[in-house]
């Protein structure tokens, strides 16, 4: 019997295309050696040049499928995507809080699709903010959705120290905040902790279009790499190294932001 170590539950939309979202992640988790379950929130129908649609899955639903796998198979950790709708996250965070309140739960604060379409329901963000911040172990924005959660503009480095502060008040235990939209090079992600930078993960910038679905594996590299006991700073690292390795070698796929690849 080979043992797959590190179960995690992703909680998540599906990406027809295979590159972002629910799909992402199982590869993600999948290829760093963890067991990849799903709760679905929505089904989209999108390629790698945008999103046509989105089929909101009933809240109670979603949390019928993390009754099923929680109460059985169990998680050691938790990785939280795209929840689009007000209810769907008062019931995730309800089902959190009941079956596994300790579990790591990684929460990245999906709002908009690089295709421009909006992934977040305008009226649940205050309850992403209230319910879902103060129960992240790590929550990992990138510029804009940093920006839309804490009320500050990020221009310089004193701004995103602010932005990150913010966000741990609002109960997040440590914020992973993203460089990526920052017009800058070498690109720079800084992991707060504790009212400090824990850890700084910078590259230089990859100039591709083929960056679908990085937010995506960045949080579930993460989780998968908590689940399987590694320390906040050594998982993020490693999540980062991977999501490099997988622009890297992206395949072109498609004629929009392309997927990355997971095999490498
Ligand atoms: N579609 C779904 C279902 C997602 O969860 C995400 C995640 O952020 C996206 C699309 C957006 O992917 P990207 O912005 O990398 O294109």
């Amino acid at each position: 019997m080979t043992r797959t170590q590190g179960r995690v539950l992703i909680i998540a939309g599906s990406d027809s295309g295979g590159g972002a979202g629910v799909q992402g992640d199982i590869k993600t988790v999948t290829c760093l050696g963890g067991y990849a379950m799903t709760a679905i929130s929505a089904l989209t129908a999108q390629n790698t040049r945008g999103v046509r649609a989105i089929f909101d899955i009933p809240a109670a639903f979603v949390g019928e499928q993390m009754r099923a796998c929680l109460e059985d198979i169990g998680a050691d950790a938790v990785k939280i995507g795209m929840l689009h709708k007000k209810e769907t996250i008062d019931v995730v965070c309800d089902i959190l809080a009941e079956t596994c309140p300790r579990t790591p739960l990684v929460v990245d604060p999906v709002m908009v699709a690089k295709g421009g379409q909006s992934l977040l329901d305008p009226e649940a963000l205050a309850t992403l903010k209230s319910r879902l911040l103060p129960r992240a172990t790590v929550l990992t924005p990138n510029i804009p959705e940093a920006e839309a959660l804490s009320g500050i503009a990020i221009g310089g480095d004193s701004d995103l120290a602010a932005a990150a502060l913010i966000l741990e008040k609002q109960g997040a235990k440590a914020v992973l905040i993203k460089g990526g939209h920052r017009d800058v090079d070498p690109v720079v992600d800084v992991l707060w902790s504790g009212g400090r930078v824990a850890a700084t993960f910078s590259g230089a910038r990859i100039d591709t279009p083929h960056t679908h679905g990085t937010g995506c594996a960045l949080a579930s590299a993460i989780a998968c790499s908590l689940a399987q006991g590694m320390t906040l700073e050594d998982a993020a690292e490693r999540a980062h190294a991977y999501v490099r390795g997988a622009i890297e070698s992206a395949p072109g796929l498609g004629r929009g932001h392309g997927p990355l690849n997971h095999g490498h």
